[in-house]
């Protein structure tokens, strides 16, 4: 039997201070979680990939320029480099911590491996990833990025919509997405403290649930643009979204163990 393996997106909101809106590591959120990732890698044979979100790095600049909906050459590549720079750079400075924390974590920018049309994926390199699963047995880590896009010479490719991908093509047996909050609440629970949480939601693509955007700022879309990414591509893999600020939950789910949080499907 080979060595399940889970696809994980820690959402950008955790590991930066996005609320803030300050582009900087939150270190102590980063430390806890390298040690879950660390105590669940002891505790159980995985195979790991992990995705970050964009937290305060990168959704303004995009917001301001406009160009998640696509590029006006020559004026917005200023923009889109910008954004790539600022989006690559978090993801080195994420490697390192965890290299330092001792995770075997392989940096790749996804600008170099999707291809898009339209905002969906219609190329996509694996072979840089399967090297590091398969023959390193390291933790890929990928990230939201500015990428090609055919049709409008290039978009934002939100990392919630890589964890749907790479979770149906590599046929990972847990789809797993780390945010701010629980989980999936009838309504968005930073607006209304008496919104209820959805502990399973057999269809992204109905989720009975009023999922508006983020409250911080966030090109992506908040609660509604995570659902509408599994809708569009997880077909049939197991996900939960959970709240990665919750000390031990990401572990819990490493290690199949359950805790509060939305299961989908
Ligand atoms: P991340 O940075 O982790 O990707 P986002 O800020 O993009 O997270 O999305 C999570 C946010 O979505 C929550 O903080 C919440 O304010 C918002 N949201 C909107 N509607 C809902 C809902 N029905 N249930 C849960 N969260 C919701």
């Amino acid at each position: 039997m080979s060595i399940p393996l889970i696809v994980c997106k820690l959402g950008g909101s955790v590991l930066t201070r996005k609320r803030d809106g300050l582009p900087e590591l939150d270190r102590p959120a980063l430390r806890r979680i390298a040690g879950e990732l660390r105590r669940a890698l002891a505790e159980r044979a995985l195979r790991l990939v992990l995705i970050h979100g964009v937290g305060a790095y990168g959704h303004s600049l995009v917001a301001e320029t406009g160009i998640a909906e696509g590029l006006r050459l020559p004026e917005d590549l200023p923009a889109f480099l910008r954004a790539h720079l600022s989006v690559a750079g978090l993801n080195l400075r994420l490697a390192e911590f965890f290299h330092e924390a001792g995770l075997p974590i392989l940096p790749l920018s996804p600008a170099a491996l999707f291809e898009l049309d339209r905002k969906a994926i219609v190329t996509a390199h694996l072979a840089p990833i399967e090297f590091a699963l398969e023959t390193l047995a390291a933790i890929p880590l990928l990230h939201g990025d500015m990428v090609p896009d055919r049709t409008l010479g290039g978009a934002v490719l939100s990392g919630d919509l890589i964890l749907a991908y790479l979770s149906r093509v590599l046929r990972a047996d847990l789809a797993l997405l780390g945010t701010d909050v629980d989980g999936v609440f009838d309504r968005d629970p930073r607006l209304d403290p008496t919104a209820r949480l959805l502990e399973r939601l057999p269809d992204p693509q109905n989720p009975a649930a009023d999922v508006s955007g983020s409250t911080a700022t966030d090109v992506t879309g908040g609660m509604g643009g995570k659902l509408a990414a599994l809708a569009r591509e997880l077909s049939g893999i197991p996900a939960w979204i959970f709240n990665l600020e919750a000390p031990d939950r990401l572990f819990r789910l490493l290690t199949g163990r359950s805790c509060p949080g939305t299961r989908i499907g």
